[in-house]
């Protein structure tokens, strides 16, 4: 190629990079970069589109309980396994029928097209409150998920089935306390 063709064609050549590297930084925000989990904003379109399209989607938040507890008593490396291994979990239970998200902090949310295609409510309880194993150690985890089966609402929208599935989990999460940390 002659030279002043080159020199014309490296602005656009420049220019295509840029936008190639600024796109890939946009998808990486899409991702958590500790689980590889779409993100709060990576979810949400993709999840309006289950809750539009499939009539038996369901809903879910799962919030991990006394997180903070397994980083003060394990050390936080062992914190991010536990979150690393709650997403994987989540990602397994859906088994390419749904999608899941980590909102952030040890707060997780997930849609499946219908639970009939997973192993069911139960089995993502019990996957949820298996211990992690980290160095050698045996973390114990616990988990509080909160359902909501989108045909349940009045009105089927993502935003309305993640209030109900928040109270839902809060009140799962109440009862847990009770049942598990007798207070005065
Ligand atoms: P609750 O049972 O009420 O849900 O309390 P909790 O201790 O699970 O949750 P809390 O919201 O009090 O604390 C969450 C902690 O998670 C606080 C923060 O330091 C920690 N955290 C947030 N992001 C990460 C992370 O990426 N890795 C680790 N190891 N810890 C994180
Ligand atoms: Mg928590």
């Amino acid at each position: 190629m002659e030279l002043p063709v080159i020199a014309a064609a490296l602005p656009a050549f420049g220019w295509a990079l840029h936008g190639s590297l600024l796109t890939r930084r946009l998808s990486t925000a899409r991702r958590d970069p500790l689980t590889g989990l779409h993100t709060r904003a990576g979810w949400t379109a993709r999840a309006e589109r289950i809750a539009t399209r499939s009539p038996r989607a369901l809903a879910l938040l799962v919030d991990l309980d006394d997180f903070k507890a397994i980083n003060d008593t394990h050390g936080h490396p062992a914190g991010d396994a536990v979150i690393t291994a709650t997403a994987a979990r989540l990602t397994a239970w859906t088994s390419g029928h749904g999608i899941a998200a980590r909102l952030g902090g040890d707060e997780f949310a997930a849609i499946v097209t219908d639970p009939a295609n997973t192993l069911g409510t139960t089995a993502l309880h019990e996957a949820l409150h298996r211990p992690v194993t980290y160095r050698g150690q045996l973390i114990p985890v616990a988990a509080s998920v909160g359902l909501c089966p989108l045909a349940d609402l009045p009105v089927r929208t993502l935003t309305d089935a993640l209030t109900a599935a928040d109270a839902a989990m809060y009140a799962v999460k109440g009862r847990g306390r009770r049942n598990n940390t007798p207070r005065p």
